[in-house]
């Protein structure tokens, strides 16, 4: 919670306002019940009516200030806070947007998106009430035990008696709900989860007839928040009207021995009057304290789990003083390449080592899960190796800004996505500033000019969320056209034409080699066909390179690569 506090530092002068005008607040509103006292010892008792008009007028002024003041201060803390809210969330925001996807993995999408949202609202909450309450509960609290002190010292006993058990109240409840809100923030999490997946999955979950299963996994997940809740809840139900019992007999016992002193004439009525008022001020607000406590531990759940975010240090970073600020030919190297994903047993890539030169098509084939991905996220920097080096025109890529080395990629995902927008705009993602005619020119390459033609608004046709509104291949084929708009030097091409027919592949792929005459190609595939005119195919298997080499050399020399090409390809085919 601490440590968050450096993001109410900008909205000092608006505290230091707020706390002043509470200041004043505090001071009217301890005057008031002695002013009362007054009016009825002196004014009603002796007659005086000029008096009770003059004292109740102030009165009145008072008790407005105090209401304009309260206004206004409420509306301080309500700015600051919710300020503060949105500084929260751009700063995690922020931090995200610097996350490697190792740090993606750690903390998981769901839970970033909890923390982003529900958890700042938490602390923020905490923010508004803290400003309001934290400033006014002890003054008003002292200053109002003060008062009665000095109003009736033997009376005042009574609150000694009193404030320990309310104290301990407080504790106890404390220390039960504080448990029980760190779990809350836990199981929201989980239900985001299963709200995320279920969203995203629905079409499988219904082909699979999983409808129930889900509803029932759901309605678990929401039953545990429900649950909590409640709990939560009862113990503090208990809290109020535990006070208000004590504050109650507190009254009566004021009121019982008032009495006495009344009939003995040590005491006066309004001096009564006024001290229940003081009783009450005091106990109120202590209450309130106690309840800012409950909040404030209750947030440092959340506190903790937004800290969580913005203590990562992202993994990958930028050089301090980089040794190109461009990428002239966009030769790839890699040399002895390991790398392993975070808590895997054994590394994802061993030992890889190739150059893939401008001008020429390197292809990587392998059966799923052999690494073919995860090697082609290392050449944008999506993770970083472990051991070994990239290299592109000779320099590692840890050497240059990620903002360098990106600028010269064209990457074409295994799992296209395209975003809410029009059809140019998806294809612009790759070069803002395309001219109609690049992106045109793009998409005829692509293949897609013909299907997106036939969109009804062209290239101003609407695509949906995820990109909903167009088939698997479509989608491939405007990936790569947002992809060959930037004119890149180095294309990677993860899987990206496996939703195509082998027609299209075939005629995409000869376009391509036209308009890329002078970059750097990385052709991911599963499909011999694809891959077989290559100028060097490497197999993967299991991670390591078990052979490299062209179509015909690795049909003598790679065992793996024979077996894929006869699993695929006719006796004629392969001839
Ligand atoms: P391919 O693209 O060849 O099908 P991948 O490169 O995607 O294979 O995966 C290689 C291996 O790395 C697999 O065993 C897979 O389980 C693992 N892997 C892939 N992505 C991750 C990840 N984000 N975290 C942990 N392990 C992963
Ligand atoms: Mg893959």
């Amino acid at each position: 919670m601490r440590k968050l506090l450096r993001f109410v530092k900008p909205y000092r002068l608006a505290i230091i306002i707020g706390s002043g005008l509470i200041f004043i607040q505090v001071i009217l509103e301890l005057l008031l019940p002695t002013l009362m006292g007054n009016i009825v010892d002196i004014g009603v008792a002796e007659g005086d009516m000029a008096y009770i008009f003059k004292t109740g007028g102030f009165m009145t002024l008072a008790a407005s200030a105090v209401i304009l003041l309260a206004v206004i201060s409420i509306y301080l803390s309500s700015k600051v806070s919710m300020s503060f809210a949105r500084d929260v969330r751009s700063e995690i925001f922020r931090k995200a947007e610097s996350f490697s996807l190792n740090e993606f993995d750690r903390i998981g999408t769901p839970s970033l998106i909890t923390r982003t949202t529900n958890d700042v609202t938490q602390v923020q909450q905490v923010v508004m009430m803290s400003l309001r309450i934290l400033a006014r509960a002890p003054m008003i609290t002292v200053g109002s035990v003060i008062m009665a002190v000095y109003k009736n010292p033997r009376l005042s006993l009574i609150i000694v008696f009193i404030l320990p058990i309310i104290i301990l109240g407080v504790l106890i409840v404390t220390k039960k709900g504080v448990p029980l809100f760190r779990s809350i923030q836990i199981k929201i999490d989980r239900l985001n989860q299963i709200l995320r997946e279920n969203l995203m999955g629905v079409r499988v979950i219904r082909a699979f007839n999983r409808t129930d299963y889900e509803k029932k996994r759901f309605e678990t997940a929401n039953r545990d928040i429900t649950d909590i809740t409640i709990r939560v809840s009862r113990i503090m139900a208990v809290m109020m009207p535990a006070i208000t019992l004590v504050l109650n007999f507190t009254i009566v016992a004021v009121i019982w021995y008032g009495a006495i002193n009344i009939d003995r004439g040590v005491m006066q009525i309004g001096d009564l009057i006024a001290f229940i008022q003081y009783v009450i001020q005091s106990m109120f607000y202590l209450a309130m304290l106690s309840m800012i406590f409950i909040m404030i531990s209750r947030a440092s759940a959340s506190a903790t789990r937004i800290n969580q975010v913005l203590d990562i240090e992202p993994e990958i970073t930028d050089p301090e003083n980089p040794e190109i600020s461009d990428i002239k030919n966009g030769v790839i190297e890699f040399k002895n390449v390991t790398f392993s994903y975070h808590g895997a047993e054994k590394p994802a890539l061993k030992d890889i080592s190739f150059i893939a030169k401008p001008g020429e098509v390197t292809a990587i084939i392998g059966g799923t899960g052999s690494g073919k991905s995860t090697l082609i996220n290392l050449i944008p920097r999506f993770y970083d190796v472990d051991s070994g080096s990239i290299l592109i025109d000779g320099v590692d890529i840890r050497k240059m800004t990620q903002k360098t080395l990106r600028e010269n990629i064209g990457f074409v995902p295994q799992k296209s996505v395209l975003f809410t927008g029009t059809v140019s705009g998806n294809i612009k993602h790759g070069k803002e500033d395309a001219t109609d005619e690049e992106v045109r020119h793009a998409a005829e390459i692509a293949q897609a000019a013909e299907f997106v033609s036939n969109m009804g608004e062209g290239f101003d046709s609407v695509i949906a969320q995820g990109g909903t509104n167009v088939s698997g291949g479509q989608k491939q084929r405007l990936s790569i056209a947002r992809a060959l708009v930037r004119k890149p030097k180095i294309y990677l091409f993860d899987d990206s034409f496996s939703a195509l027919d082998f027609k299209t592949d075939a005629r995409l792929r000869s376009a391509l080699e036209d308009e890329t005459v002078e970059s750097t190609l990385i052709i991911v595939s599963q499909r011999v066909s694809t891959v077989m005119d290559a100028d060097q195919i490497i197999v993967l298997d299991g991670g390591t390179i078990s052979g490299i080499g062209n179509h015909r050399e690795l049909l003598k020399t790679s065992s793996v690569y024979r077996e894929i090409v006869s699993s695929q390809l006719s006796e004629e085919e392969i001839a």
